[in-house]
């Protein structure tokens, strides 16, 4: 079934156009005369409020949130600039995407004004809520059950390929993972990955598809000439939502390897090219030490395919070998909220070393004697929080493999070693890979300081005992 979607145009809400009233502890009442909220996608959003009361106005604030699956309350509060108190007022805000970071497609959020009185009476108004809807381009709608496929560049039999991929990708994840989904989830397609990027405010970089699991939206920018790989992410992304949302707690930390892994099973059997680059790296041993698996990958995409195949293979090893029940066992030991090295000893009853071992063992390899170069390369997971400044969930974020051709960077070169989603985010990554030195530095200047100190100031106090005839203390002792 098809529909109509999103064709809108500027979305201009009226809301409660006409006029409300809030009752004020039965004393006085705010009319609100106007309240608009007008989307300038992907740029801004801007919020209008005029009231009208009998005791002044002299505070207006304006709060809102996103529907995402957080355990924390990510309600936002923000106050217009120059409102003066007044029985009249005029208010407009505008919520600026590019300096907070912009918020995906389809995304729920919620907003209402608090207004206070020089009575100091306090006025909320009704939880209003919107979707930040992409009106740029002419969207139409495919769904199965609660997966829902929009899509504006292709026919109907491209539309319906990538859906079946989720399809296929759902029915996969629940068979073999045991999680379930069980909220409606929303893909996104972009006709170009150069149009994903326009839409999320994207630096340029090699991100192909993004899964936002708190708010169960993807994103992908395939065309009709690269349907296989869509098809492919379309099932990858799918399943980091649907696995993100296994999680009842908020504190479940999945490595890497194992998120990712994961959601390259759900794809299906590794792809051929994939395949090679596995058994390249199996037969020069140049894979990555599951530690190093654990907490990112390298953003080089040839390293990158490395670590995505390599973390297939060890997932897969844990599904074939041990079966789809410990596999969800795991998974309730990561939402118990154990770390991965006690997660897999209380699942599997093997230590990481022992775990590492038996797989590499499977791929007729011996136990990593020594770190080899591979397994202490400093890796950089490309995931990112793409909304600076606001409390929402993170994406996570794949690359487009090498088959097609990398987006050139501003000036040419490589594409970029580390993706920036957003550059006005904290760059906390560099601060971590700098921070041994710093501690090292800070070290070497503390103890240089305190070895110069202790003879300083011990001088000066013994001159100062010495050229006191007052001080009771024996002048001898400190020296
Ligand atoms: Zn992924």
């Amino acid at each position: 079934m098809k529909n109509k979607f999103l064709n809108i145009g500027v979305l201009l809400l009226i809301i409660f156009g006409a006029g409300w009233q809030i009752a004020a502890t039965a004393r006085q009442s705010i009319t609100i005369e106007r309240d608009d909220v007008v989307f300038d996608f992907p740029n801004e959003i801007n919020f209008t409020l005029e009231a009208a009361s009998s005791v002044p106005i002299e505070r207006v604030e304006l709060e809102y949130g996103l529907d995402v699956n957080s355990c924390a309350t990510d309600t936002t509060r923000v106050v217009p600039d120059d409102v003066e108190p007044a029985e009249q007022i005029s208010v407009t805000w505008t919520w600026n995407m590019r300096r907070s970071g912009s918020l995906p497609p389809g995304s729920r959020m919620w907003y209402r004004w608090r207004l206070t009185d020089a009575n100091g009476e306090t006025f909320i108004s009704e939880q209003t809520w919107l979707t930040w809807l992409d009106d740029i381009h002419d969207w139409q709608t495919i769904s199965n059950d609660n997966l829902f496929l929009h899509w504006y560049q292709g026919d109907a039999d491209f539309a319906q390929a990538l859906l079946d991929a989720g399809v296929e990708s759902q029915a996969r994840i629940e068979r073999d993972i045991g999680a379930e989904q069980t909220k409606d989830v929303h893909l996104y397609i972009y006709g170009t990955t150069d149009e994903l990027r326009d839409a999320i405010l994207f630096e340029p970089g090699w991100t192909g598809g993004l899964a936002y699991s708190n708010s169960n939206i993807v994103l992908i920018g395939v065309s009709e000439s690269n349907l296989e790989w869509g098809l492919d992410t379309v099932a990858h992304e799918l399943a980091h939502v649907i696995i993100g949302n296994s999680f009842d707690s908020c504190y479940a930390s999945v490595p890497t390897w194992l998120n990712e892994g994961l959601a390259v099973y759900a794809e299906g059997p590794l792809n051929a090219g994939s395949a090679n680059v596995l058994q390249d790296a199996i037969d020069e041993d140049n894979l990555y030490s599951v530690p190093a698996l654990s907490e990112g990958f390298s953003e080089h995409p040839g390293r990158a395919q490395v670590s995505y195949a390599q973390s297939y293979s060890m997932t897969a090893y844990l599904i074939d070998t041990y079966g789809q029940d410990k596999m969800r066992e795991l998974l309730r030991q990561f939402d118990e909220g154990y770390r991965y090295e006690a997660a897999l000893e209380n699942t599997y009853g093997f230590t990481v070393a022992e775990f590492e071992a038996a797989w590499r063992a499977s791929k007729g390899l011996a136990p990593i004697a020594v770190p080899t170069e591979a397994a202490v390369e400093p890796t950089v997971y490309p995931t990112f929080a793409p909304y600076g400044g606001q409390t929402v969930a993170a994406a996570t974020v794949t690359p487009i493999p090498t088959s097609q051709p990398l987006p050139t960077p501003p000036g040419g070169g490589e594409a970029p070693e580390t993706t920036s989603g957003a550059s006005d985010l904290f760059d906390w990554q560099s601060l971590l890979s700098g921070f041994p030195l710093i501690v090292l530095l800070c070290t070497c200047l503390f103890t240089l300081t305190v070895i110069i100190a202790i003879p300083v100031v011990l001088f000066f106090m013994g001159s100062r005992r010495k050229s006191n005839p007052a001080d009771n203390g024996d002048p001898i002792d400190v020296e």
